[in-house]
């Protein structure tokens, strides 16, 4: 008789079969598949930076376009940058 474990202890199941089932395969696949989970638990974990200050990114996230690119500032940055911009088109203007 088998007793049924939780769902977490069967999606740990399912998971050590998948690597086995990966490892018949080809003998490298577990370790990138258990590489690319962690790399991936990581980054989505990983607190987003201000890219013009550095500091780390709470709640407030704007989206600016700098020289081309796309970055996302903090509050403070977000101010500063608007400060920036109206200066410069005032500027354009006179
Ligand atoms: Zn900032």
């Amino acid at each position: 008789m088998r007793r049924r474990g939780g769902s977490a202890g069967g999606g740990l199941l399912l998971a050590v079969l998948f690597l086995g089932w990966l490892g018949s395969v080809s003998p490298a696949l577990p370790v990138v598949a258990i590489v690319a989970v962690v790399v991936l638990g990581v980054v989505a974990k990983w607190p987003r930076r201000c890219s013009v200050c550095g500091n780390v990114l709470r709640r407030a996230v704007y989206r600016w376009t700098i020289d081309g690119q796309a970055r996302r500032v903090c509050s403070t940055c977000n101010r500063s940058l608007e400060a920036k911009q109206s200066y410069a088109a005032i500027r354009r203007l006179t």
